[in-house]
């Protein structure tokens, strides 16, 4: 069933778990994520980005996220978030089109100026009864060369400012960043970075009641996801493992067969592919069996 996210976030935030935000962008990467949240009573987060509507449509891509999740045979609670929202107009389409959640994402611009747009989106989504997730701090991890840990710090998120972020704007959620990367990168070059739990500790003590986001968490280990739940992370994005799997399915399928011709063969595989990565997911979460 679809239902609006904060009452996903209001479980966790009580239970103590997280929930995971996967991207999709197809009726295939849909299909996915709900199987695997319905097979595993899990609740999910199904978020597309402005590109994704832009490959899309955006009335086409929330109708199959609202056809898939609303089937009769879904029994599990999946809510519908727009990720990385750039601008004033993004976020008041998705809005306009029955999104639960928007994500204004203007953390690359100075402070003051984040506060700004941030506080127009999350008034407007307010005022409409959208919860609005706001980012302070960089994430590194697409567009640059050099990302060590030390050259990653300086854009990290401050615990103090976070404070004065969340008073100001009056966020839903935060989007944190404390060494979480985007991209495909920290795969094939930089290896994925250890997050920084204690920033983390500091920004839960400062702001306890604010369920934190962590984005890029793709290829981010048990070991730091447990601890970063602990410490008040309730929403956790994965994108790249998606599209990896995804991916990594047609080009076996397809280099196995030369004589497959018939698409549904070839993206079978793949939904199961996105299903499998989605499974593990929820159970690193600790959301499974929650529903
Ligand atoms: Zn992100």
């Amino acid at each position: 069933m679809l239902v609006h996210i904060k009452d996903l976030i209001k479980k966790a935030q009580k239970d103590g778990y997280a929930v995971g935000a996967f991207n999709i962008f197809n009726l295939e990467t849909a299909l996915g994520v709900v199987r695997a949240a319905s097979k595993l009573g899990a609740p999910a987060i199904i978020q597309v980005s402005e590109t994704t509507i832009e490959y899309a449509g955006l009335k086409a891509i929330t109708q199959i996220v609202e056809a898939v999740a609303k089937d009769e045979k879904v029994k599990v609670p999946i809510a519908l978030h727009l990720d990385h929202g750039k601008s004033f107009r993004s976020v008041a389409e998705c809005i306009s089109v029955g999104f639960s959640s928007i994500h204004i994402d203007a953390s690359e611009l100075p402070f003051s100026e984040n506060v700004l747009l941030t506080k127009q989106a999350v008034d407007y989504a307010h005022k409409h009864g959208v919860w609005a997730q706001g980012e302070l701090g960089i994430l590194r991890g697409v567009e640059d060369k050099a990302q060590t840990p030390e050259d990653m710090a300086p854009f990290f998120t401050d615990p103090e400012e976070a404070v004065d972020f969340v008073a100001q704007t009056s966020v839903d959620t935060l989007a944190v960043s404390i060494g979480n990367m985007h991209g495909i990168k920290k795969f094939r070059d930089v290896g994925v970075p250890d997050l920084d739990l204690l920033r983390l500790k500091k920004i839960h003590n400062n702001l306890p009641a604010t369920p934190i986001v962590l984005h890029g968490a793709s290829g981010i280990k048990k070991n730091q996801i447990e601890p970063a739940i602990e410490l008040g992370v309730r929403i956790i994005n994965i994108d790249t493992e998606l599209r990896l799997a995804f991916t990594n399915a047609v080009r076996e399928i397809l280099n196995e067969n030369s004589l497959i011709y018939d698409p549904r063969q070839v993206l079978t595989p793949a939904i199961a592919a996105i299903e499998k990565i989605v499974e593990e997911k929820i159970k690193m979460f600790g959301s499974a069996g929650r529903y």
